[in-house]
């Protein structure tokens, strides 16, 4: 076992971000408990610049 592809399987302890609840994307933080591409958690109104391309999904499921 090396510290290389062998070994990146075993990567799966802690993740960091689960899906928002506002924005639906993957980037919700669980530690910090704010959203990376939202804000949510942090702020109250949407997390947005304009140099962003992507937008943000307010709401999907759930
Ligand atoms: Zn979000």
């Amino acid at each position: 076992m090396t510290k290389g592809t062998t070994s990146f399987g075993k990567r799966s302890k802690g993740k960091t971000h689960i899906r928002c609840r506002r924005c639906g994307r993957h980037s919700y933080h669980i530690r910090k408990k704010y959203c990376a591409a939202c804000g949510f958690g942090r702020s109250k109104r949407i997390r947005r610049y304009s140099w962003a391309n992507k937008k943000v999904n307010r709401v999907r499921i759930r």
